[in-house]
């Protein structure tokens, strides 16, 4: 079973519904989409001599051929490699290298840069606004090459906070169960449903889209090919049942964006792959209604581990809500979950220790990488390097990663918990949290806060509610206002470039 199969039965299931949209204007139906899958395909086989299981890149921003180029990669039975656009030029020599691509996939603002990469192995770029690209298009279609479910299907690299990016080996049967997953755990999707691509389709938004082929939903792509509020308000007020997925960053953007237009064609915002705050949450609730809903998972359980349904969202007159609010919810359907200590022994409720993962979603290894592979998977678990606690109903909290944890004075101090307070201040936009090497503390708090006007804030008032919160040892010893935090493309601030910043 190839996951090419989809878009072939989508085809006939739903072969007159709209596919794929540009803003508000639709282009292709599922027939058509089909057929361009079938015919690129072909040309992808026959054009380049390409064998089932080798790499294809796509260096592209969100773009209606994007869902085409993926399902066509797979109807080949080749292996998809989406790379996040705005990566730095090197990062894209080090991926293209690690994964040896031998086509990729490009819009002509990416031709320079790329074609000054040093690639040792050989590889052919095509433009896809170029006469090669449409040629490519004039073949004929072919039948979808079989694979088996747990061969590769999409390579991810992950997002590299830290050291160089790995590629999670996803296969066939990780994506159609995290398709089912989003169905069972995160938000049921009808025929008539819309995804809006507001976040990069390398990530996040690419994998549900996957979700949306097998109902016949249609994937929108705003005409700006980036994330602009103004132009997702007016994109929700033109799709009915429109939904989409969003960093938490971007959900605070939605916030503080004035709204000018009817949010009622909203049918869901799926969070995740950050943490939210619950101020933020609520604040969205408020905003857009019961429509929030949270998913927790990694490139290595691609957006399957936990999730926080809409009905959990609204649940206020439950007596552990606001709790409940700051967790990402519980396993979802396909996998186990378990927090466990350094030796994999799992830890009684209430206790905080190491987050692994079981089931059909998780990654088969690392591409090429036996021995991260196998210190991750490690006695058949997914060891996600988070630290998380679970409370007696199941519902997960994430503390912070092992390398976030600050520790004071022998203590422990999880940054989320310090960031949750300082953002309550009426005049903080954002607050990030990180240790700093301290003689006598071994580590001191550091808070870096971005002010919504751009004054000072009174670090006085900031310390009294922190006083008024948590124990004094978390209370942050030093305050630095920045303009903004500094973030990678997918919206996750980087702590360590927090870490470089603070000279003491
Ligand atoms: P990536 O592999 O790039 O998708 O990054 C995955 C990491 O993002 C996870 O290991 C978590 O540290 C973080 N993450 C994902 N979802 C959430 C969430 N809902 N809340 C907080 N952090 C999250």
């Amino acid at each position: 079973m190839n996951l090419a199969n989809h878009m072939v039965k989508a085809a006939s299931d739903y072969a007159a519904y709209p596919a794929s949209a540009h803003g508000t204007t639709i282009l292709h139906s599922y027939s058509e989409v089909a057929k361009r899958v079938a015919r690129l395909a072909n040309a992808m086989l026959t054009c380049f001599n390409l064998q089932p299981g080798d790499r294809v890149a796509l260096i592209l921003a969100n773009c209606p051929e994007y869902l085409e180029l993926l399902y066509a990669v797979w109807h080949a039975g080749l292996i998809v490699v989406p790379i996040n656009a705005k990566l730095h030029r090197k990062e894209f020599e080090f991926i293209l290298g690690n994964c040896r691509a031998n086509l990729c996939f490009i819009t002509d603002k990416h031709a320079e840069s790329i074609a000054a990469l040093s690639i040792k192995h050989e590889m052919t770029t095509v433009d896809i606004g170029s006469d090669d690209y449409a040629s490519l298009l004039s073949h004929p279609p072919r039948p979808v090459v079989t694979r088996e479910l747990d061969d590769a299907a999409w390579l991810f690299y992950t997002s590299g906070t830290t050291g160089q990016p790995k590629g999670a080996v996803l296969s066939h049967r990780n994506l159609m169960t995290m398709c089912d997953c989003y169905f069972s755990d995160v938000d049921p999707v009808e025929p008539w449903s819309a995804i809006l691509h507001a976040a990069p389709m390398s990530h996040g938004s690419g994998l549900y889209g996957l979700a949306y082929v097998t109902r016949g939903g249609c994937h929108v792509i705003p005409g700006s090919g980036g994330f602009n509020p103004a132009e997702i308000y007016d994109l929700i007020e033109h799709w009915p049942g429109i939904a989409f997925f969003a960093a938490p960053t971007m959900v605070k953007r939605l916030l503080d964006y004035p709204v000018r237009t009817d949010t009622r064609n909203l049918k869901a915002i799926v969070y995740g792959g950050g943490p939210m705050y619950v101020e933020d949450a609520l604040a969205g609730l408020e905003r857009f209604g019961s429509k929030l809903t949270q998913l927790y998972g990694q490139g290595e359980s691609p957006m399957t581990i936990t999730s926080l349904n809409a009905s959990m969202h609204a649940d206020k007159s439950h007596p552990r809500y606001l709790q409940r609010l700051a967790s990402v919810g519980i396993a979802q359907s396909a996998v186990e979950v378990r927090i466990a200590n350094d030796a994999d022994v799992s830890l009684p409720v209430g206790t905080v220790g190491e987050i692994l993962v079981r089931g059909a979603s998780v990654m088969s290894g690392y591409w090429e990488s036996p021995e991260a592979s196998k210190e991750a998977l490690r006695n058949g678990w997914l060891h996600t390097g988070d630290y998380g606690v679970l409370d007696e109903d199941g519902f997960l909290t994430l503390k912070d990663r092992a390398k976030d944890m600050i520790i004071s004075g022998g203590s422990n101090i999880y940054p989320r918990e310090v960031e949750e307070v300082l953002i309550k201040h009426p005049r903080i936009a954002e607050a990030a949290v990180i240790g700093r090497p301290d003689r006598e503390w071994g580590e001191v708090v550091v808070a870096f806060i971005v002010s919504k006007d751009g004054d000072e804030i009174d670090v006085a008032e900031l310390d009294e509610l922190c006083k008024s919160e948590i124990a004094g040892y978390k209370r942050p010893r030093y305050y630095t206002r920045i303009a903004a935090l500094p973030k990678n493309n997918y919206g996750k601030v980087l702590k360590t470039e927090l870490r470089q910043q603070d000279h003491g």
